[in-house]
């Protein structure tokens, strides 16, 4: 129905994408970074690694030529939104960028918003036992915490890490009742996460207002001007078909 397009993906979204265009006949391929040991692989053709810049991404489309891009990365992976921008004015290809609605607060939430990891690290420096779910990156900003830390990620975060840190290796989805377990036994008094959107990670959320905890949460960074920006997959669909029309 189209040419080629490049999915830049190491997100559900980005999965799920793959999979719907493979299933309407699309060549698709999806680009992964490489940063998890054993990913979950989309449907259809997959790369993974980087592209060295705006300049390496526009260097592999003058290769590999695509009809479009979709940047379905996470809403924290700005190096490789910024890129994907670049890149795609540099040779004319359009870009579609997918990006979950951020969340908002609810009644009984208390939520406390930081510009960064770093000012995250200062708002939750008075606490004795800490979650932090941000991810394996950014960590080196909390490795001055006095408190007791829990680390939650896919593969093992490397030092400097908090000097009180319990790693627990997972991956998610989790249900409310495995957050709520998980924040029982280590007696988390404060949780501290990314605003990544979306329900797939949303259950620490439920569980911290259940049991009345503070969640600090980090804002996004700021979007390329002028990108244009679907939410759903089903968007992000439509829009691929009218790139064929
Ligand atoms: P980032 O800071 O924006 O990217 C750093 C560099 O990694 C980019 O400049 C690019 O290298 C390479 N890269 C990132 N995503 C890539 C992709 N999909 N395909 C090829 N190269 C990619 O991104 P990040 O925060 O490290 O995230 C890395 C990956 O993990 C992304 O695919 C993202 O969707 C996923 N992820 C991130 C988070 C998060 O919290 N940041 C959470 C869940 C999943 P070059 O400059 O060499 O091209």
């Amino acid at each position: 129905m189209t040419g080629r397009v490049l999915v830049l993906g190491g997100t559900g979204e980005g999965r799920r994408l793959a999979a719907a265009l493979v299933a309407a006949d699309v060549d698709v391929v999806s680009s992964l970074a490489g940063r998890v040991a054993d990913p979950v692989l989309p449907a259809g053709e997959v790369r993974i690694g980087g592209f060295g810049g705006a300049e390496g991404l526009a260097a592999w489309l003058a290769a590999t030529p695509v009809a479009a891009i979709v940047d379905a990365t996470h809403p924290f992976a700005a190096a490789m939104t910024a890129s994907a921008a670049g890149a795609a004015r540099l040779t004319g290809t359009p870009l579609l960028r997918l990006q979950r609605p951020g969340w908002t607060a609810g009644p009984g939430d208390d939520w406390r918003w930081v510009d960064s990891v770093a000012e995250a690290a200062d708002a939750v420096s008075g606490f004795g036992s800490v979650l932090l779910t941000t991810g394996r990156q950014g960590l080196a900003a909390f490795a001055g915490l006095p408190g007791r830390c829990v680390v939650r990620s896919v593969d093992p975060p490397a030092p400097p890490l908090p000097e009180r840190t319990t790693v627990v290796l997972a991956r998610g989805p989790f249900t409310v009742e495995e957050e709520l377990a998980l924040m029982r036994r280590h007696a988390v008094d404060v949780v501290v996460t990314k605003d990544s959107g979306g329900s797939m990670t949303a259950a620490k959320l439920f569980a911290a207002q259940q049991l009345g905890l503070p969640v600090v949460l980090v804002r996004r960074p700021p979007l390329p001007p002028g990108l244009e920006v679907v939410a759903t997959v089903e968007e992000a669909v439509a829009w691929v078909r009218a790139q064929a029309g």
